[in-house]
């Protein structure tokens, strides 16, 4: 069997098509904004954050970039964030991680207002997605492996699905959603004893280990849908956790890296983010058009 291709980067251009032509539609001078701060040096989250702000003009969101020292103390940051929650003009906030070793992340994650945390980070937004509640935000990156699922029209329902890695803001969500819909589902991570045994009893297969190339034909079942979350990087390139020259003859669905889950990731945020200014109480135009106010910009 030689697998389809699951095209991230063209179903992302599908989806940011699709938020360009609602942006579009908005009043002059109404835009989504969305804030992102960025603590620190690390070369991956500037390239991360770059490709971030890029996409966001393309679609016509504003995107600010914060970017703040290293060294930066816990209460200074707290009180950014607080300054963002409480401004109008922002819609969508995220920190970038990963944080500073001296700052508590999940305390300055949990400081975003759930409103705005396009993320789906806090532990509210959490919460409302571990309900199947539909008000939360999602996190980006496995909603986006949802979505790139869902375009292979399998029928979810009963699936053995098995998610590598438990990380708050991949596996476990990505686990949640999957036994929302209604999936079978298994966590392995670093402690997981015999990992391809496990693997092996997959109908789907989501990988976000961070292993490069660990998981081999070897570790597939005869038609399993294989979703590759992985990025490690290298001399300028970027590699996944699947070997997916050997496990594309076995699968029947697979995810490039790169141009599979990374740019379906970009893309969800950005329609968290306009989501987000859809649900605002308020935004420009509504000050002007007080009895308007919840339709002057909403399509
Ligand atoms: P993390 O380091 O927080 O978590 C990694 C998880 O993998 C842990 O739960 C760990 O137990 C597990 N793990 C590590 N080695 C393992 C092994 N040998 N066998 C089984 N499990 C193992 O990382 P994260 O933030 O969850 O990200 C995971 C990967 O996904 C990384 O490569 C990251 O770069 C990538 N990522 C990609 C996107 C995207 O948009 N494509 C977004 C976020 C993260």
């Amino acid at each position: 069997m030689t697998a389809q291709i699951l095209d991230g980067k063209a179903a992302a251009q599908a989806l940011c098509d699709q938020l360009q032509t609602r942006i579009a539609k908005l009043k002059e001078n109404c835009r989504p904004r969305l804030a992102v701060v960025l603590v620190g040096d690390d070369e991956a989250s500037h390239i991360y954050v770059r490709n971030k702000q890029k996409k966001a003009a393309s679609v016509g969101i504003d995107c600010q970039v914060i970017e703040l020292a290293d060294g930066i103390g816990e209460n200074a940051l707290l009180s950014i964030i607080d300054e963002l929650n409480r401004d109008s003009h922002t819609h969508g906030i995220i920190v970038q991680l990963p944080l500073p070793r001296h700052l508590d992340e999940l305390k300055i994650i949990s400081a975003i207002s759930p409103d705005k945390d396009v993320d789906g980070f806090t532990p509210y937004n959490t919460g409302l997605m571990c309900c199947n509640h539909p008000q939360g935000f999602i996190s980006a990156t496995p909603l986006g492996v949802l979505k790139l699922l869902e375009t292979t029209q399998v029928d979810l329902r009963g699936k053995h699905a098995v998610v590598i890695g438990r990380s708050n803001i991949v596996g476990k969500p990505m686990a949640r959603l999957l036994l929302n819909r209604d999936c079978t589902v298994t966590i392995t991570h670093s402690h997981s004893v015999n990992l391809p045994a496990i693997t092996r009893q997959a109908d789907i297969l989501v990988s976000a280990c961070g292993q490069p190339k660990m998981i081999t034909s070897e570790w597939i079942k005869e038609g399993a849908i294989v979703l590759d979350v992985g990025i490690t990087r290298f001399e300028g390139n970027i590699c996944g956790d699947v070997d997916f020259d050997d496990v594309k003859n076995k699968a029947s669905f697979i995810t490039p890296v790169p141009g599979g889950v990374g740019p379906m990731t970009i893309a969800c945020l950005l329609s968290n983010t306009l989501e987000a200014f859809l649900r605002a109480p308020e935004c420009e135009c509504s000050a002007h058009h007080l009895h308007h106010s919840h339709h002057c910009c909403r399509h």
